[in-house]
């Protein structure tokens, strides 16, 4: 059976849902397919009063449902059969995510939402294995660490992978004990609305999970400047976390997690295996259109070996297959919106201009729809845009070194420190620039998460504030009391 889909014969859920209910409000942000630019429908702007009601609902949800106080394996089989249901509803979900994002339904279908479902399954499993703690204190005196929730987390997501962001904030919140309320992009918003309502359907409590649906300076800071919002999930631009921080002072400290952008080196030398190599950056820049927070925008190569390595991804390049994110054929995304493309065309002309060489691409693909083409930029200068800022599209810069001074003084970017990715046969230098690499995550010649949910993420720097997966995130679920007893 094929995976393709008719996007005009979609079903979309309608309004924020609140308290296991979709609640319409007047359309407000019109959304479009970046596929081919059509109209798919709009969305209402929650205002600071719809906000209240999603983190009332959370809050009765908590205090009906006794969901922190439940014995921690009824958290796990609840949290599991909801992961067995979005299995179920795997293809309504994809197409749901596919029909407005620059997810090809291919990718969508069984990679995003197989990876959800296992997302949450994997952080269910902490509910019942992870507690507080006694500690010495010497005769006399009992102390214990005890570990609680929060209550409500409140959880902003961006437009790209929008059902996999939302898993990585609403599977850790929920098995730890806390309920949601969950702003998706004003861009992409109806595969979590979806996800939502699978939760109830699935038996969690309704209102455990609530979606809150506008922009970030009206809906989003309403949510986290919220006083019954005990802490704040944040993945999004480095621009908006240091908006939410601000936020944050001003209203009322809070905990909070931030995920932000990036700008990450792919460090290749001449003795690495230039096809593996090759293959990797390929994938690392042109996945979803290298719209990727982990995007390895820049090639750092050592000199002997660059114009081969780049020759060989250009090759590579030729052969991307464009096309609607509805059509199972599809193996290239659209740009998620016509501003962000031409945003990415002026930071690409900008880089000629200055003098940098275009080894393919450089323009918009001549096809219906937000289509940039992959694009290697050579030799831009040290203080290019291209170099220095994220720029969220398929583009690729080039540039070389002759040790591994110069490799790592190129790769040491002054605010990001997201990923990096290393390519050599020799285990010695990997070890060492391993280690004197600035990022939260480092891959190995290979680039890209696998499905080690394990492994924290998250930047350095101003790539973020603490780790979203492992078992950090759900440890950042719950906060610490220490208690100290004579006896
Ligand atoms: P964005 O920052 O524009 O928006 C992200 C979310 O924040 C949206 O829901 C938006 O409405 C909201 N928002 C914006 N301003 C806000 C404010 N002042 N207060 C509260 N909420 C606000 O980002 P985007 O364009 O949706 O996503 C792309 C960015 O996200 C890139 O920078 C990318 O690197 C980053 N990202 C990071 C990770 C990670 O794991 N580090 C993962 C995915 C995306």
């Amino acid at each position: 059976m094929s995976l393709s889909f008719d996007p005009a014969r979609l079903s979309l859920p309608e309004g924020h849902f609140i308290g296991g209910r979709y609640l319409p409000g007047p359309d407000a942000i019109e959304i479009r397919a970046p596929s081919d630019g059509r109209i798919l429908g709009a969305i209402p702007q929650a205002d600071a009063g719809t906000v209240n009601r999603a983190v009332e609902a959370a809050r009765t949800a908590l205090a009906r449902s006794g969901w922190a106080d439940l014995a921690p394996r009824d958290r796990v089989r609840a949290l599991q059969a909801w992961a067995d249901l979005i299995e179920a509803e795997a293809e309504d979900l994809a197409r749901i995510e596919a029909v407005a994002s620059s997810r090809p339904i291919a990718e969508a279908v069984p990679g995003d939402v197989a990876i959800l479902a296992e997302q949450i399954r994997f952080f269910a499993e902490f509910a019942d294995k992870e507690g507080g703690s006694l500690v010495p204190t010497g005769a006399g005196r009992m102390g214990m660490i005890a570990s609680e929730p929060y209550g409500v987390v409140g959880a902003i997501t961006p437009w790209n992978f929008p059902l996999s962001m939302a898993g990585w904030k609403l599977g850790p919140a929920l098995a730890a004990g806390n309920a949601v309320v969950l702003k998706p992009s004003e861009m992409t918003p109806w595969s979590t609305l979806r996800l939502a309502e699978l939760s109830v359907r699935a038996g969690l409590p309704e209102g455990l999970i609530n979606i809150v649906l506008g922009d970030g300076p009206n809906t989003g800071a309403a949510l986290v400047a919220h006083p019954g919002i005990a802490k704040v999930s944040f993945t999004g631009s480095t621009r908006a976390g240091a908006a939410i921080m601000e936020n944050i002072a001003r209203s009322g400290i809070k905990p909070m997690t931030l995920e932000l952008g990036g700008k990450s080196p792919q460090l290749v030398f001449a003795d690495a295996d230039l096809d593996l190599a090759a293959d990797c950056i390929l994938r690392g820049i042109t996945a979803n259109a290298g719209q990727v927070c982990v995007a390895g925008s820049r090639l750092i190569a050592e000199a002997s070996v660059a114009e081969e390595l780049a020759a060989k991804i250009a090759a590579k390049m030729a052969g991307i297959a464009p096309g609607p994110t509805w059509e199972a054929t599809t193996g290239y995304s659209p740009i998620i919106s016509e501003a962000q493309l031409s945003r990415i065309d002026s930071l690409v002309q900008a880089a000629r201009a200055e003098g940098a060489g275009v080894l393919c691409g450089g323009e918009r693909l001549d096809r219906p729809g937000s289509f940039y083409a992959p694009t290697i930029l050579t030799g831009p200068g040290a203080d290019s845009p291209a170099i220095t800022e994220e720029i969220f599209g398929p583009v690729l810069t080039v540039e070389t070194f002759g040790t591994e001074d110069e490799a790592l003084a190129l790769a040491r970017h002054p605010t990001y420190g997201l990923c990096s990715g290393i390519y050599t046969r020799d285990l010695s230098r990997a070890l060492r620039m391993t280690r004197a690499i600035e990022a939260g995550t480092v891959w190995v010649n290979r680039y890209g998460r696998s499905r080690d949910h394990i492994l924290p993420t998250g930047g350095w720097k101003s790539s973020g504030l603490g780790k979203d997966l492992g078992r950090e995130a759900y440890l950042a679920n719950r906060r610490q009391k220490s208690v100290l007893i004579d006896l």
